[in-house]
C-alpha cells in the first residue's frame, strides 16, 4: 500500500477501505515500520476536508485513532464517571463550570481536555493560565485526584490516541479543521479511549464554531452520539448556539475569572444557562446510567439469543426528572459547593487555588484598548470566528502548533448581538501586553460586526438535544 496512492484515490471522491484508513493512522504515529511525512499527512486530511467521508469511513477513522495508543481504565474510580466535551467555541469556559458543579451534586469527571483549536479557545489552556497548576499527571494521580475531589481535568495525554495529537495540531495550522468526519473522529477517538461511563458532547453552531448551521451541527452530533452508544458509552448531545461569544470573556485567564464568577451566581446570563442545561443533563445521564447498571436483567433464551431489559425513562419522567436537576444545580451554585470544588480541583492539581478568590494573582495583560461602535444602531450579526481570530492575534490563541500563549490578553464584552449602541459606545475592550498588536486585532474585530436599524430576532442558545 502506498499512501500517494491513498491520497489520490480520496481527492479523486473514492471511498477508503479500512485497511487504507489503517494504514494512514498507522503512518501517521510511524507504527508497523511504516512513517507518513506531515506533507502527506495534511495533503490526505485536505483531501477528506474536501471530499468528506461515509459514515462507514469515519466510523473507521475513529476507531483506528482510538487504538492508536493507551485507552485509560477508569475501574479505580468509584461511582459512574462522566465527561462533557464541546466541539469548541469562543469564549467557550463550560467545563470550567459544570464539572465542579456535577462533581458538587455527586457525580464524577474525569476529563483529558485539548487545547486552543484554530480560532475557539481550549480548556487545558484556560487551566494553564492559573499560576502553578499541572495539567499533566501520571494516571494514578489522575484516578486518585477524580475519587478523593470528585473532578479532575488534564490535557490529553500524549498517549492517548497519539493518532489525533498530531493531527490535530497540524489541522490548526492547514487549514483542516473544520470536517465533520474530521472533528467527529478528532472526538470520538478521545472519548473512546478516555473511558468514561457517560459523554455528553455539546455541539456548538453559528459563526463562532466549526459547525456554522444548526442542520451541520445535528449531522455531527447524530454520528458522534452513534459512534458513543454504539461502543457501549452512554452518549448525547446538546447543539447550544455560538452565534455570538460566549459569556462576555474571551482569553485564557479572562475566562478563568468569569468561570469563577459564574460558580458563584454572578455570571453573565447565556453562560449561566447554557451550563446550567448541561450540567443538568449530564446528572439525568449519569442517573440512567447506574439504573441501568443496577437493573439490567439479562434474559437468556431458549435459541442462544440474550436479552437486556434496560431501564428507560419516559418522556414526562425525563422532564420531571431534568427540572429536579436544575433545582439541584442551581442550589450547589447558591451554596458555594460548586465553586469550593473548582478550589480543591486547583490545590489538588498544585495550582494556587487563592488565585480563585484574589484575581490579581492570575495573569494579567498590560496594556487595554477600546473597541468603539463605529455607529449607531443594534448589532444585528458578529462575525463569531473573527472575534476567535481578534483575540489569538492579542495573544491568546496560536499561530503554529508549537507557539505559546499568552495567558492574559485576549477581550472583554460589553455588547453583543442584539444590543443597541450609539456611534462610539465600546462595544469590546481588548487585552494585550503588546500595544503594537491593537491595530490588527481592532480592524478584524469591527470587521466582525454589522449594525443595523432593527431589533435582530433572538437566538436560542440551546436548539436541541440529539439522544
Ligand atoms: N475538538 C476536538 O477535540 N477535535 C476537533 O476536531 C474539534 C474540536
Amino acid at each position: 500500500m502506498r499512501i500517494k496512492d491513498i491520497i489520490i484515490k480520496k481527492r479523486n471522491g473514492g471511498v477508503l477501505t479500512n485497511d487504507e484508513i489503517q494504514f494512514f493512522v498507522d503512518g501517521v504515529t510511524c507504527k508497523n515500520g511504516n512513517a507518513i511525512p506531515p506533507e502527506q499527512i495534511t495533503a490526505l486530511l485536505m483531501a477528506v476536508y474536501f471530499r468528506g467521508m461515509t459514515r462507514g469511513e469515519t466510523l473507521a477513522l475513529t476507531l483506528a485513532m482510538a487504538r492508536s495508543g493507551k485507552t485509560v481504565d477508569l475501574s479505580g474510580i468509584r461511582g459512574v464517571k462522566v465527561d462533557k466535551h464541546s466541539t469548541g467555541g469562543v469564549g467557550d469556559k463550560t467545563t470550567l463550570i459544570i464539572a465542579p458543579i456535577v462533581a458538587a451534586c455527586g457525580v464524577k469527571t474525569a476529563k483529558m481536555s485539548g487545547r486552543g483549536l484554530g480560532h475557539t479557545g481550549g480548556t487545558v489552556d484556560k487551566l494553564a493560565s492559573i499560576p502553578g497548576f499541572k495539567t499533566e499527571l501520571p494516571t494514578e494521580e489522575f484516578i486518585a485526584a477524580v475519587n478523593s475531589v470528585g473532578l479532575c481535568v488534564v490535557g490529553q495525554s500524549g498517549e492517548l490516541a497519539p493518532a489525533d495529537k498530531i493531527l490535530y495540531a497540524l489541522r490548526d495550522v492547514t487549514g483542516t479543521v473544520e470536517s465533520l468526519p474530521l472533528i467527529a473522529s478528532s472526538i470520538m477517538s478521545k472519548k473512546l479511549a478516555a473511558g468514561a461511563d457517560c459523554i455528553l458532547l455539546d455541539v456548538k453552531t453559528g459563526s463562532g464554531a466549526f459547525m456554522k448551521t444548526p442542520e451541520e451541527a445535528a449531522e455531527l452530533a447524530r454520528i458522534m452520539v452513534d459512534i458513543g452508544n454504539g461502543a457501549g458509552r452512554k452518549t448525547a448531545a446538546v447543539i447550544t448556539g455560538m452565534n455570538r461569544p460566549l459569556g462576555n470573556a474571551v482569553g485564557n485567564s479572562l475566562e478563568v475569572i468569569e468561570a469563577v464568577d459564574t460558580l458563584r451566581g454572578k455570571g453573565p446570563e447565556d453562560l449561566r444557562e447554557v451550563c446550567v442545561t448541561l450540567a443538568s443533563r449530564l446528572l439525568f445521564m449519569a442517573e440512567e446510567y447506574s439504573a441501568n447498571v443496577n437493573s439490567a436483567t439479562r434474559a437468556d433464551k431458549d435459541d442462544g439469543s440474550v436479552v437486556v431489559n434496560m431501564y428507560s425513562a419516559t418522556r414526562a419522567d425525563k422532564d420531571d426528572r431534568l427540572e429536579e436537576f436544575r433545582a439541584k444545580v442551581e442550589a450547589v451554585i447558591a451554596d458555594g459547593s460548586a465553586f469550593q470544588k473548582l478550589y480543591e480541583m486547583v490545590r489538588t492539581q498544585d495550582g494556587n487555588p487563592e488565585a480563585l478568590r484574589n484575581y490579581s494573582l492570575l495573569p494579567r495583560a498590560a496594556f487595554k484598548r477600546e473597541i468603539k461602535a463605529p455607529d449607531t444602531g443594534y448589532i444585528t450579526e458578529m462575525d463569531t470566528e473573527r472575534w476567535g481570530t481578534t483575540a489569538a492575534l492579542l495573544g491568546a490563541g496560536r499561530k503554529t502548533k508549537d507557539d505559546t500563549i499568552d495567558y492574559g490578553t485576549g477581550i472583554l464584552f460589553n455588547k453583543k448581538t442584539g444590543d443597541y449602541v450609539n456611534n462610539g459606545d465600546v462595544i469590546a475592550v481588548m487585552h494585550a501586553n503588546d500595544e503594537s498588536l491593537f491595530e490588527e486585532a481592532e480592524r478584524t474585530a469591527l470587521a466582525g460586526i454589522t449594525l443595523g436599524s432593527i431589533e435582530p430576532k433572538k437566538e436560542p442558545l440551546v436548539y436541541g438535544v440529539v439522544e
